[in-house]
């Protein structure tokens, strides 16, 4: 049931018809193709996370419409039936450590097939691989969540959204507050479930070297509307546009590096932040 993420003609507005009515979603129309890695950028407040509780409904479109697969959602979509929805798309939020709520790591993980009508033994196996997954030893299965460190707890509540077996994840910045070892253990696996896992990523982040080193496309947002869309090195061709947009880009050599790497035009000299 994964197949393509589709949005047609899709507008939003927050407590419509009230005084306080707020359209944050513009006519958007988009494509994901199932399997494709998709970097989502844009200010705070452009629209980014509106944009994607659309592809699990747990916003409807005001108008328009959402396909995924051959799943359909619209205004007039009731919360019956969203079962295979939500378990085709994992959601991971920002911080989702906070979502952590079991007294034991692996009933944590279990949550969710358990909730979806796993067996005990079926929950237990899905925990167990997605502790697999995101690289958490069996040891700590037993542990209290709230005994580990930051990076691993973000892992637990990362293996609960994995051990629904998801075609599609939606990961809204998955590497926030995390040190930089931290930072690149969590980019490594999302790496890993798209490339060999084929899991349908769709990664909303500031973190510009992020973009460069693993998203095929980019959809960029400004105040509810996609503004520029296409291949990262389309959207850094043009550095100037980089700094319109104020996206903070790293300074740095490794940074400089990726940008060689993925055939970026190099600026002439070390990038600093007066140009941005
Ligand atoms: P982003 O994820 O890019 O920061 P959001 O999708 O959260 O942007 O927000 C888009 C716009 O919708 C912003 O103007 C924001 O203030 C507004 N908004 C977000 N959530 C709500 C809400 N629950 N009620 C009213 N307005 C909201």
């Amino acid at each position: 049931m994964a197949g393509q993420i589709k949005f047609q003609n899709v507008n939003y507005v927050y407590h419509e018809d009230s005084p306080d009515a707020h359209q944050a979603l513009k006519d958007i129309n988009l494509t994901l193709t199932e399997g494709s890695f998709t970097a989502i950028i844009g200010h705070t407040g452009s629209g980014k996370s509106t944009l994607i509780q659309h592809i699990n409904a747990l916003i409807k479109p005001t108008s328009g419409e959402v396909s995924v697969g051959d799943y359909v959602i619209t205004h007039k979509t009731t919360n019956k039936n969203l079962r295979p929805l939500r378990q085709k798309v994992g959601m991971v939020f920002q911080f989702p450590e906070k979502q952590i709520f079991e007294e034991t790591v692996i009933k944590d993980i279990m949550f969710g097939p358990l909730n979806y009508g796993a067996t005990e033994a079926e929950a237990k196996q899905a925990a167990l691989n997605a502790m697999d997954l995101v690289g958490l030893p069996q040891q700590y299965q037993d542990q209290s969540p709230i005994d580990l460190s930051g990076g691993q707890m973000r892992r637990v509540a990362i293996a609960g959204v994995l051990a629904m077996n998801p075609s599609i994840l939606i990961l809204d910045e998955p590497t926030a507050g995390l040190d930089p070892r931290g930072h690149a253990d969590i980019m490594a696996l999302v790496a890993r479930l798209h490339d060999e896992m084929g899991i349908t990523i769709i990664l909303v982040t500031h973190q510009m070297d992020d973009v460069v080193q693993y998203a095929e496309q980019v959809v960029v947002m400004s105040h509810g509307e996609i503004t520029k869309q296409g291949s990262p090195q389309d959207i850094f061709a043009d550095l100037k546009w980089v700094r319109q947009m104020q996206l903070t880009l790293p300074t740095s050599a490794e940074f400089a590096e990726q940008l060689k790497l993925a055939g970026f035009p190099l600026p002439s000299r070390p990038l600093t932040l007066t140009d941005l």
